[in-house]
């Protein structure tokens, strides 16, 4: 039988458009190939809406985003808007957007493909078959907490203040799409906080481990996040899926990408409760290589078996995909931005046509 989806695609500004196009090429493909068919409506979002339409996230991009099954983003910003006031920044749409949906769970894999190893700045033996997934709490935490603002004391001196605050039921959400999360990949789960020092984090650490009794297929553990940091430098191989905070995951998923060496391969997605999840490339709008058929549009891709394996819950289709950017890159095909010698540069559009080909040899 045919399963049938609607996709919202916001190519947003820079390079955007070059990546999605590439993208909505190699979905179109799969989908014929595994029995899919796709919707597509495409809205604008971010500097693009501004121009259009004075507003980065306007009303009826969001609509349709919430009424689609799921959301293909590719990068907003650059440095025609870089000076607009905030409520008219590109980045403001994403923040909108992400509220909008209620994303409350990042999603952010740093893999190290054999064909790349070179461009990690650490060892190969430390970084060879390195297959992180981090979790991070998305809505919540230090950066959501009140209260919060600059204060005058009694004593007329300024005090600026954050909270770190989660409930229950935020610690739950995300603990539940962590467990599930590793349940899809190699059952390991360590969940980072800083509980030796910080309430918050004991309450987080308690309620984890309560929920590791209803998935006793997953291994977890606990680390302090100062120790994580560490440990994700030192020997990387040890983690399989990390669940952490808003704060700590911002950080931590930054030195796990890092490990990788190479942006323009890192899809992320963002998952909400029910709704439609956003799947997107950890990079921005890349304005300095915007419209010259060079941007790497692999995170894109690979944002989109992100969007079937974690959104649509088609692992099948999102193995192909996989499998056929691996297959790209051993054959020496590259993008300017992770060449090295004896390989074979080509520009974005070909990079993609040659992607297709592959998948359609199957
Ligand atoms: P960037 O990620 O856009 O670019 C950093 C460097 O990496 C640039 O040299 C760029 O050419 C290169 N690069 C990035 N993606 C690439 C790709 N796919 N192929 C080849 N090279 C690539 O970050 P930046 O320069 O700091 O920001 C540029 C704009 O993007 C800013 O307006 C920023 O606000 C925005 N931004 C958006 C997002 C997002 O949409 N989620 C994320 C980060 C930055």
């Amino acid at each position: 039988m045919t399963q049938s989806y609607r996709i919202t695609l916001l190519p947003g500004d820079g390079i955007g458009p070059e990546i999605m196009a590439v993208a909505v090429d190699v979905l179109k493909v799969v989908g014929q190939q595994q029995n899919l068919t796709f919707e597509f409506n495409e809205a604008l979002i971010g500097g693009a809406a501004i121009d259009a339409v004075e507003n980065p996230l306007p009303k009826q991009t969001l609509e349709a985003c919430q009424q689609s099954d799921a959301v293909l983003l590719a990068a907003i910003g650059g440095y025609k808007w870089d000076k607009m006031p905030r409520h008219l920044r590109p980045e403001t749409g994403l923040l909108g957007l992400r509220a909008g949906l209620e994303l409350f769970a990042n999603l952010r894999p740093a893999q190290i493909l054999p064909q790349l190893i070179d461009a990690s700045s650490l060892k190969p033996e430390v970084v060879e078959g390195v297959d992180i997934m981090v979790v991070r709490e998305l809505t919540g935490g230090v950066y959501f907490g009140s209260p919060k603002g600059v204060f005058t004391t009694e004593t007329g001196e300024q005090r600026g203040v954050n909270t770190m605050a989660y409930t229950v039921a935020e610690i739950d959400r995300i603990g539940r799409v962590a467990f599930e999360t590793a349940q899809k990949r190699g059952g390991k789960l360590c969940s980072v906080d800083k509980a030796n020092v910080l309430e918050v984090s004991q309450l987080w650490r308690d309620l984890i481990t309560d929920l590791s009794t209803e998935y006793p297929d997953v291994e977890l553990s606990h680390l302090y996040v100062d120790n994580a940091a560490m440990q994700l430098v030192r020997w990387p191989k040890q983690f399989d899926t990390i669940v952490t905070s808003n704060l700590f995951g911002d950080i931590l998923s930054d030195i796990a990408a890092m490990l990788t060496g190479s942006i323009g391969m890192l899809p992320s997605a963002s998952l909400g409760a029910d709704g439609p999840g956003v799947f997107e490339p950890v990079h921005g709008s890349a304005p300095d290589i915007a419209g010259q058929d060079q941007a790497n549009p692999l995170a894109q891709v690979l944002s989109v078996a992100m969007m079937l394996r974690y959104g649509l819950d088609q692992p099948a289709a999102a193995d192909q995909i996989e499998s056929a950017v691996l297959m790209l890159l051993a054959q020496g095909y590259r993008t300017g931005d992770i060449q090295s010698s004896d390989t074979t540069v080509l520009g974005c559009k070909a990079i993609g046509e040659t992607l297709i080909q592959i998948l359609k040899q199957g």
